[in-house]
């Protein structure tokens, strides 16, 4: 059996003398494009001190005085750096420049802005973790530098970070702590599924979802409890197992009913929701609105330009008869491969990275990833005009995005009943089904 050992564990001397792990996917690569895209997409938050320091700066062309470029959004308790009209970050110059950087260099940009694509996190067992955010046009092109090459960075993040005072921690489930290291262990026996090239794509997921429901029972929690490194190869031995048994499920898993098309329909929107739509649902009038949305979307009869920007406003979204295009590749799984192992290696699919998910919550959410970034690639495939072509990488690329923005930062995500729908799609037939519905390649190897 070939197990893909893709995560790093890289120890690193630290200046003062302690010693500090880093976990992170090695496979993960990034160089900045240039693009100006981080500038323009999201709001930039910013602590009192840099606001202070940032005001008393001296920097030419800007619209407004230095001192009215930040705004305080009462509802997010934080100060933000605002925007121009178009949308860009007001210090974004016409040269697609940052206007900070190029009068006083990158170190006195907000550490927002320094940070990004980066997500680092401080564990309380004082170790740090690192993963390149798939919402950057860069790091999903997977060209540039590896991310093992920017330790001295990561440990800078992780000490100004560490004056935040927050430090991550996560627990199993309920009840069940095991650990940080015992999670770790746990998560390195889902890569010897899911990044085991030994089994075809739909087979690893569905696996990894068997896996999941096993160690829900209550029976099973000693193997949690217990976790050492043969988690691993019982875990991939397992799933070697039951191969012929989840061929199966896959095989006969029946047509989606109704209320279950509804319910992903529903997960999907959360999963496509933009920043800009959470900003607008703060009044009552947009949230009703959005609602009203999202229940036509839901039943199948929705735009998909309430959605998602600028696209033919009369498109109708329906992700399940666009997943007929859909024809998996090489490509769109060296991808999806690549954010999995990022997630897995660096446990940012739980704990105070992900909304506080337990374990086990943040792998149903990865695990629902796949047949949700199908559909929406299916979805911007069609957006796109491409009606007789079938999805390409560059489809995929821009669900994943999509994707990853919402994963950790969508509030839809923290409610009960998503939390409860997610539960419902790992277990049972509805997985199968939903990998029956999407046409996966035999072509598989990553
Ligand atoms: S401060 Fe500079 S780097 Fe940060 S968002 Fe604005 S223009 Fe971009």
């Amino acid at each position: 059996m070939v197990i893909c050992n893709e995560s790093l564990n890289a120890k690193t001397e630290m200046k003062n003398g302690g010693d500090k792990k880093i976990f992170y996917h090695k496979e993960q690569s990034y160089s900045c494009l240039n693009c100006g895209k981080c500038c323009r997409l999201w709001d930039v938050p910013i602590t009192t001190a840099e606001k202070d320091r940032i005001s008393k700066l001296k920097i030419d062309g800007l619209p407004i005085p230095i001192e009215e470029c930040f705004v305080r959004d009462t509802k997010r308790k934080n100060v933000f750096l605002i925007r121009k009209k178009d949308g860009n970050c007001i210090f974004f110059d016409e040269k697609n420049y940052c206007r900070i950087h190029s009068a006083y260099g990158e170190k006195v940009k907000p550490l927002a802005c320094r940070i990004y694509p980066f997500d680092t996190f401080n564990w309380k067992d004082h170790s740090v973790s690192a993963s390149f955010r798939f919402d950057c046009h860069a790091v999903v092109a997977r060209k540039g530098k590896k991310i093992g090459d920017y330790q001295t960075q990561i440990l800078g993040f992780s000490d100004e970070l560490a004056r935040s005072g927050i430090f991550s921690d996560a627990i199993y489930r309920k009840g069940l702590a095991p650990g940080l290291d015992k999670l770790r262990t746990i998560a390195e026996g889902y890569k010897s599924i899911l990044l085991n090239d030994e089994f075809r794509p739909a087979i690893r997921i569905l696996a990894a979802a068997r896996l999941l429901e096993f160690h829900g029972r209550k029976e099973n929690r000693h193997d949690i409890s217990d976790a050492d490194k043969s988690f691993g190869r019982d875990a991939s031995g397992l799933a070697q197992r039951s191969v012929p048994e989840l061929e199966d499920d896959i095989e006969n898993g029946p047509e989606l009913d109704l209320r279950r098309k509804i319910l992903f329909r529903y997960m999907l929107s959360g999963f496509i929701r933009t920043d800009e739509a959470v900003r607008y649902g703060t009044f009552l009038i947009g949230r009703l609105r959005r609602l009203k949305s999202l229940l036509k979307f839901s039943l199948g009869s929705g735009r998909i330009s309430d959605f998602i920007e600028n696209c033919d406003e009369h498109l109708v979204a329906d992700p399940f008869r666009t997943l007929e295009k859909f024809h998996s590749k090489n490509e769109i799984w060296q991808i999806y491969w690549s954010y999995v192992g990022s997630k897995l290696s660096s446990l940012h699919f739980c704990g105070y990275p992900a909304f506080s998910y337990t374990f086990e919550e943040g792998m149903r959410h990865l695990i629902m990833t796949f047949p949700v970034a199908a559909a929406v690639a299916s979805l911007y495939h069609e957006i796109d005009g491409n009606k007789d072509q079938k999805i390409d990488a560059n489809d995929f690329q821009k669900a994943l995005m999509a994707v990853d923005h919402t994963f950790s930062r969508s509030p839809f995500f923290r409610l009960k009943h998503v939390k409860k729908i997610s539960k419902e799609f790992c277990r049972g037939d509805v997985l199968p089904s939903l990998l029956k519905t999407i046409k996966i390649s035999e072509s598989h190897n990553s």
